[in-house]
């Protein structure tokens, strides 16, 4: 069950895709299942390979088996549930049975089929209680969870229509194919991977800068999470086009830092989450991920330092975490500072979300070792160009933003 660094999960990249007659042949006569935003994406990375070893959404077994073990029933490590939810009375009216495919469309046109291997129910509540550690149904992840469609449909699923992405986003999109390819071709052995929400600030550079040194790494890859948006979260034209900045400006040396997105939902799951950011960035060809504090957490669900602990109960998983506490700012180092390292704890200042906010509403000029002039232009420029004057989601934004992807008729 231990592969090598550089190859998938699971020792195969997935690749599940049809194009041309062979997808139109595909589809004929199809009964067709419109789906959300968060399962097209899901679809593509099925599809793609992000999730390998996974051929579809989760059939029962592998998904009790995940649930109650953080294993597929192959025995592979999987952390996080990926499911197919519907109504039992849609499954009715389409009148679907196990051995029947169906056409999934987004935006009204095709997408991707699914083979139907499975209908089935799950319990809820166990799947919250083991994959988040709480049933409350505060925590987003738990909420999504409640709100499945009572049944399941387990099954491979095959990409026949591929989304056209728009800019800026298409300048940042890598398939787990195409990104080794782009490893490849910058020479790159070992890559330390860093998953990210946010603008980078000095200490999120500095924080890739350590773990650059920590792995001995020849490249940092930021693989920023693009998916379901809250009012006050970065958007991601800035996320994508601040972080590619940090290189574009010399902070990095071109060669040696890179931009990428990845189609997601936060879950929100702490430490379970942060086994799946490793295991997506072991199929996009990294050897190392970074893991900072409350990695993927929310509230007070979790252990600061959970994202940490579970990697020691785990066999390897080819992928090596790069664990660091914490990077402020020390006004007695004049800059990033490291708390393994930095003597002067007691005078840190916390590069917290509420500093930048003050510096990006435009209230406060930033200190460069805080916060890069470059990074600053540019989220400004995002912010007009595409945040509607803000560089954070507003209802606006959310109401006419420009679309990802779109898909066209087939
Ligand atoms: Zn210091």
């Amino acid at each position: 069950m231990v592969d090598n660094a550089l190859s998938p999960h699971g020792g195969e990249l997935i690749e599940r895709v049809l194009t041309g007659e062979a997808a139109r042949q595909r589809i004929q006569s199809l009964p067709s299942i419109p789906v959300r935003e968060p399962l097209a994406r899901e679809c593509m990375n099925i599809a793609l390979g992000f999730f390998s070893p996974l051929q579809g959404f989760l059939n029962q077994a592998d998904l009790h088996s995940v649930v109650e073990n953080m294993r597929l029933a192959s025995g592979y490590i999987w952390s996080v549930p990926v499911v197919f939810d519907i109504s039992p009375q849609q499954v009715a009216e389409l009148g679907l049975r196990v051995g029947d495919s169906a056409l999934l469309t987004f935006q009204g046109n095709p997408l991707a089929v699914l083979e139907v291997e499975d209908i089935y129910s799950y319990d809820k509540e166990a799947m919250a209680r083991h994959v988040y550690g709480t049933t409350d149904d505060a925590h987003p992840g738990v909420a999504r969870t409640y709100a499945y469609q009572e049944r399941f449909i387990g099954g491979p699923v095959t990409l026949v229509n591929y989304p056209t992405l728009h800019q800026p986003f298409a300048d940042f999109w890598y398939t787990p194919t195409t990104m080794r390819q782009a490893v490849a071709e910058r020479g790159w052995k070992r890559v330390v991977a860093h998953q990210t929400r946010n603008v980078p600030h000095a200490g999120h550079e500095w924080s890739m800068k350590g773990a650059w040194f920590a792995s001995d790494s020849d490249g940092v890859l930021v693989n920023a999470v693009v998916g379901e948006k809250k009012l006050g979260d970065y958007i991601d034209e800035a996320i994508l086009m601040g972080q590619d900045t940090v290189r574009q400006a010399g902070y990095f040396r071109q060669n040696v830092h890179m931009t990428s997105m990845l189609l997601w939902d936060m879950r929100y799951a702490g430490p379970k989450e942060a086994v799946f950011h490793a295991l997506v960035r072991k199929n996009l060809g990294c050897t190392h991920h970074m893991f900072g504090r409350d990695h993927a957490g929310v509230g007070r669900y979790y252990d600061t330092y959970a994202a940490h602990h579970i990697f020691s109960e785990l066999p390897p998983l080819g992928i090596e975490p790069v664990l660091s506490l914490e990077w402020w700012y020390c006004p007695v180092c004049k800059g990033s500072a490291y708390e393994g390292l930095c003597g002067h704890a007691d005078q840190k200042e916390e590069l917290s979300g509420t500093l930048m906010r003050r510096i990006l509403e435009g209230g406060e000029e930033p200190d460069p070792a805080k916060f890069r002039p470059e990074v600053l232009t540019v989220v400004r420029q995002c912010a007009s160009d595409y945040g509607f004057g803000s560089p954070f989601v507003t209802e606006q934004y959310l109401a006419n933003r420009n679309p990802v992807m779109s898909l066209d008729p087939l």
